[in-house]
């Protein structure tokens, strides 16, 4: 392809439309336009970029054995209401009448579908296990799409969707699709993690997240520098210290005037945080319940509300005349010994040995308090968010927090669906039985805006070379110079000829513009045939992740672009 007779419209400036790097990266590059709020073209780059990751997604898929087929994106509501989802789904779903009055909606997801598809096929526990995937653009009708491709209205989505007979064959299913999705993501050239996600209130049910690691992810995630633990906050947990064998010492009651936050108390009685106990009020439903937290810890409430066994929106922090009402203290003197209410400690607070706490009294704190001894609580449990630095409970190594990026996510659904509508194959008693179903899905079109997210520098994007458009770009940085200009043509037709895909700047502007767009779009290796090539032969190879130049003879030249790209396609 020739750059010259190529639709790639790059920017100078960054455009005011764009919030996030990839979308930023993605308009000035060329690689998309957009429609309307939400929905965008892909222009020749950005299609290319898309189809690379399309065919890992088909190829992987393909391997694990499920079945590509392809389904109507304008749905029925009768199958959504065979669902329940026609009421429960939210304004996401976009409805409309056909010409015949006939309720419809634009597909944001195909359960409904493929089960009806599963249902009026498949006869047989014999014809199992079936997984039936396809790789199809999506509506979402966000109401506030942005971001460019990371939250539109309209996205390219592999969905897959399996069926079996038994729970434990769903497992199966499960875990195939677990190592293909760790494959798919290994061959994108792209650092992620699969997290253990919420399961939500399915019962049997289980899933995880594949995140991208980018430090503009909106998601916080807690991984081991030693394992492949990964957890989001509200599931991630850790080691608890070991406790100290130190004796316990006698209670000493001490005057604190004025200073009721962690850090002037801890100056003021010259200890650490680690060295003191906070309490702190929550209002679960109308009941406050105190929790004890060591004193540089912080509550994970969606934790906090697992060990009450109330959902997370059933609690909040009171405020101070709500403290002031239930202990009687003022907020910042607060301890657990005497305390009349309900008291949740934090699996650290039962390792500490002579630690500080509030005395219950104002303007004065109590040292050496030790849990058993001095107080009992109601309740032990991790309520704690994990910090950077803790310990792995898997393999002891030590967790870091990150952000990651969401672009995959595979779900043991059970029999919702198939019982819903009516989906049964007879057992081998001749009893009517659900398929037990799963459903995978990989924001496709996402995955190359998290790509980006993860691979940039100020100059433009750093494309894996597996997701590249292409993956060598040619600079004829004099095209009025015929032994450059022929030269250039002769490593782009070998390259070509080689199978290598290449696309050559032959268009006429000053060196300066063609580095600039080179950066960039991206592209994995530029070749560059200019002025050393007149004078000495020498073409220069540029890595664009790394930076490295390689200077190279023109008779060498096209075997060493081969052999670059090989090494960098993580086959
Ligand atoms: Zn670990």
């Amino acid at each position: 392809m020739r750059f010259s007779q190529l639709l790639i419209p790059t920017l100078k400036e960054d455009p005011a439309e764009a919030e996030v790097i990839s979308h930023k990266l993605l308009l000035r590059a060329g690689f998309i336009r957009k429609l309307t709020s939400g929905t965008y073209t892909y222009l020749p780059l950005g299609l290319a970029t898309i189809r690379k990751v399309e065919n890992i997604v088909r190829e992987e898929m393909n391997r694990a054995g499920a079945q590509e087929i392809l389904m109507p994106m304008v749905q029925p509501a009768s199958l959504w209401e065979e669902s329940g989802r026609w009421q429960e789904y939210g304004k996401e779903l976009l409805r409309f009448k056909d010409r015949n009055q006939r309720d419809s909606c634009l597909g944001p997801t195909h359960e409904e579908v493929i089960t009806d598809v599963v249902r009026t096929n498949v006869h047989s526990y014999k014809q199992l296990p079936l997984n039936l995937y396809q790789i199809q653009t999506k509506y979402r009708d966000e109401a506030r799409p942005r971001f460019g491709l990371m939250r539109g209205r309209e996205f390219i989505m592999k969905d897959a969707y399996s069926f079996d007979a038994t729970d434990k064959g769903a497992e199966e299913s499960y875990h195939r699709m677990d190592l293909a999705y760790h494959r798919i993501f290994e061959r994108c050239g792209l650092r992620f993690r699969a997290v253990e996600a919420d399961s939500g209130a399915i019962g049997g049910s289980f899933s995880h997240e594949f995140m991208v690691l980018a430090d503009t992810g909106e998601d916080t995630i807690a991984i081991c520098n030693n394992c492949q633990y990964a957890a989001n906050m509200e599931k991630a947990s850790c080691v608890v210290a070991s406790s100290s064998d130190a004796a316990p010492l006698e209670l000493e009651r001490i005057e604190t005037p004025g200073k009721r936050k962690v850090n002037a108390v801890c100056e003021f009685l010259d200890i650490t945080p680690a060295q003191l106990v906070k309490t702190l009020i929550y209002m679960v439903k109308d009941e406050p319940v105190a929790v004890l937290l060591r004193g540089d810890h912080e509550v994970e409430e969606v934790k906090l509300a697992n060990v009450l066994g109330v959902s997370d929106e059933d609690i909040r922090m009171a405020d101070d005349k709500e403290v002031f009402d239930a202990t009687g203290t003022p907020s910042g003197y607060l301890g657990p010994i005497g305390l009349a209410i309900k008291t949740i400690a934090d699996l650290e607070v039962e390792a500490m040995v002579n630690f500080a706490v509030g005395a219950n009294e104002k303007n004065f704190h109590v040292l050496n308090c030790n849990m058993g001894r001095d107080f009992s609580p109601s309740q032990t449990g991790d309520v704690r968010k994990v910090t950077a630095g803790d310990k792995c409970k898997l393999c002891g190594g030590t967790l870091e927090l990150t952000k990651g990026i969401e672009v995959g996510h595979i779900f043991k659904l059970g029999t919702k669906y198939s019982t819903a509508l009516q989906a049964t194959f007879p057992d081998d008693h001749s009893h009517e039985t659900p398929f037990v179903m799963g459903c995978y899905g990989i924001g496709v079109s996402r995955v190359v805006a998290a790509a980006i997210e993860q691979n940039h520098d100020k100059d433009g994007i750093i494309f894996p070379a597996p997701i590249a458009p292409v993956q060598v770009l040619i600079l004829n940085l004099d095209l009025k110079d015929e032994g450059i200009t022929s030269a250039a043509q002769t490593i782009y037709k070998k390259l070509q000829e080689k199978g290598i895909e290449v696309i050559l700047d032959d268009r006429d502007e000053r060196p300066g513009v063609k580095f600039k767009d080179a950066d960039l779009i991206g592209i994995p290796f530029r070749v560059t045939v200019g002025k050393s090539f007149s004078k000495d032969g020498i073409i220069e190879i540029r890595s664009r992740a790394d930076g490295n130049v390689s200077t190279i003879t023109f008779d060498d030249c096209v075997e060493e672009i081969i052999k670059n790209v090989q090494n960098s396609m993580n086959l």
